[in-house]
């Protein structure tokens, strides 16, 4: 195999302990959007906050990457709820300084393949039921429940944040208010919830379409997430402008602005603790930056299994606490580059979802039990396609990109290893999963066929190299019913000085780990010193 050269879209600042301030008021370890945001929020109140990043490129999942002429996303497909004045697009216009654009996908945003059959999640609440009820005539009460509970889920999400961000003792006294804001069937699996709704498996599928989007399917996750998801969508898909490398790009600036810095190449091996209280970290290369307040957006899994000393980590309590929740699992990509504009072959600013049949949870684990069973859910987006402004940076091609579930221990064998270089039965196995997966697109799309000028595939152990994620989870913790209902997993930790932030906090999506960075200043600076700014992003026009 021809080696392979790194990317050279790269954004960020290359550490060196020279490069660094005398004098920073928080560290932010990891550059995801759970850590972008915590420093352009604290940097906005005036702080000046040194982020370390120890990929090459900043922004965590939202960053991009390019090689042979192509340029493709890692963790960005598409994100909802920023076609209208909504919260989320507020956040994410004050981040930016609105430098941020989005462009719509099709109505048709996703489509589901389930078994021979297929179905369309459609843009719009009126125009998402009413397809619905097309598709299943009879189950027109089951729909309306349905809505019902997903507008109920909405009204309790803010109880459920605040009462992630609000301090203990405060959380104490507050709890018999949050508990009656939160319906108990939040904390149930999804699949317990809908069966009671409807008994029409199809319809069940279909709504669970998105289950790839979380990571776990209806019978194991939580309905609260699930229902997340389905309303964050229920308006359409929108993709950021220029690709999602420009989420970061846009942030960075307004960090800078009061003095801080986001620096790559910059791996924190140990978060130093004294006397049960932060004193700031120590990098891999051996140089210890000193602060008082450090914010871990590195994933609880990373904090608590590696960063902070064992004795630490047991002296505040935390062992029996983590056993009770799981990484997600991990993921195949491949990454298709083509010598054709989008347009030319025709390719969808839709996503699609392939499934074998409408029983998710048993073709998962069927999966898991036998490799060569057919995959789970093989999803397929079309990136070029969803970006205006993709030809202007690389004229005459289209990327394609293909995920699929991966559990880590089907790696393992290479664990260790160094990227591009981990062998040749490393390699064979990526040409089969590779054959395999191109077979899907080829199948949906046959005007494809002969026309893929590149692919790379990547597998659980990119992940674990790239993103320091060390069971290559694609979601951080698993979205189990146990994981929700977690109370130590908050902003504030039960060490003096460490806080938490990221999709580990809250959910996982660039605006779940967005809103958990919200969480996190609101939970640092209190809600009283924090309301002026969250009344400042929510009057923007
Ligand atoms: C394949 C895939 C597709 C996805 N598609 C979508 C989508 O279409 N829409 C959507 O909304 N969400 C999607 N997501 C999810 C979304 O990208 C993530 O949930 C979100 O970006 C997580 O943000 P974060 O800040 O919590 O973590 P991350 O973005 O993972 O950031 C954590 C950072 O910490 C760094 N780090 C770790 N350890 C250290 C250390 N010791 N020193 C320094 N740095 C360290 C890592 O390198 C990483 O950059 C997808 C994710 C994946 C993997």
């Amino acid at each position: 195999m021809a080696t392979m050269k790194p990317s050279t879209l790269r954004i960020g600042y290359r550490y060196r302990p020279g490069r660094l301030a005398s004098n920073y008021d928080a560290i932010v370890i990891g550059s995801g959007i759970g850590g972008l945001t915590t420093a352009a929020m604290l940097s906005d109140l005036g702080w000046r906050v040194c982020v370390l990043e120890q990929h090459y490129t900043a922004g965590g999942y939202t960053h991009s990457y390019e090689r042979n002429g192509y340029e493709w996303d890692v963790g960005v497909h598409y994100i909802g709820d920023v076609g209208a004045e909504t919260r989320t697009r507020k956040m994410f216009d004050y981040l930016t300084d609105g430098q941020l654009q989005w462009a719509p996908m099709n109505a048709e945003y996703d489509r589901f393949y389930i078994g021979n059959k297929v179905f369309n999640a459609v843009a719009g609440r009126e125009e998402f039921r009413a397809n619905l009820v097309r598709q299943f005539p009879n189950e027109e009460e089951a729909i309306d429940r349905y809505m019902a509970l997903l507008r109920q889920v909405g009204g309790a999400l803010a109880g459920f944040g605040m009462g992630r961000a609000i301090a203990p003792w405060m959380r104490s006294l507050a709890t018999p208010y949050l508990k009656w804001k939160t319906p108990s069937f939040m904390f149930r699996k999804t699949y317990e919830v809908l069966s009671e709704l409807t008994d029409d498996q199809d319809l069940i599928a279909v709504i669970c379409g998105q289950w790839g989007d979380m990571g776990l399917p209806p019978k194991q996750s939580a309905f609260m997430v699930h229902a997340m998801i389905a309303r964050h969508y229920l308006y359409g898909g929108f993709y950021p402008v220029g690709g999602s490398w420009r989420i970061a790009d846009t942030i960075i600036p307004k960090i800078q602005k009061s003095g801080g810095e986001v620096f790559t190449y910059a791996n924190v091996s140990r978060i130093v603790v004294e006397q049960g209280v932060v004193k700031g970290v120590e990098m891999a290369d051996g140089h210890r930056i000193d602060c008082g307040c450090v914010i871990s957006s590195a994933g609880v899994d990373n904090t608590f299994g590696h960063l902070l000393d064992e004795e630490v980590v047991k002296k505040a309590g935390y062992p029996p606490l983590i056993k009770k929740v799981r990484p997600s699992v991990g993921h195949l990509c491949l990454y298709i580059g083509l010598r054709h504009t989008a347009d030319e072959l025709g390719l969808p600013k839709t996503n699609f979802w392939i499934y074998p049949h409408n029983d998710y949870d048993r073709a998962l684990a069927d999966f898991v039990a036998d490799e060569n069973a057919p995959f789970p859910v093989v999803y397929i987006s079309f990136p070029s396609a969803k970006d205006p402004e993709y030809l202007d940076r690389h004229p005459d091609t289209a990327t394609i990109e293909i995920v699929a579930p991966a559990p880590y221990e089907q790696f393992e064998a290479w664990q260790g290893t160094t990227w591009g270089k981990r062998g040749a039965d490393y390699e064979a196995l990526k040409v089969k999963l590779s054959e395999r997966l191109l077979g899907y697109l080829y199948d949906k799309l046959p005007q494809i066929e002969g026309k893929v000028d590149y692919h790379e595939l990547s597998t659980p152990l990119s992940t674990e190299w790239f993103s320091a994620y060390r069971h290559g989870e694609l979601y951080g913790l698993d979205h189990t019913p146990e994981r929700l209902q977690q109370d130590w997993l908050t902003p504030r930790t039960r060490i003096d000085g460490l806080w938490l932030t990221g999709q580990d906090v809250l959910t996982c999506g660039v605006t779940g780990a967005m809103m958990a960075g919200m969480l996190t200043v609101t939970a640092m600076m209190g809600l009283r010193k924090i309301s002026p700014l969250m009344q400042r992003i929510n009057g923007q026009h």
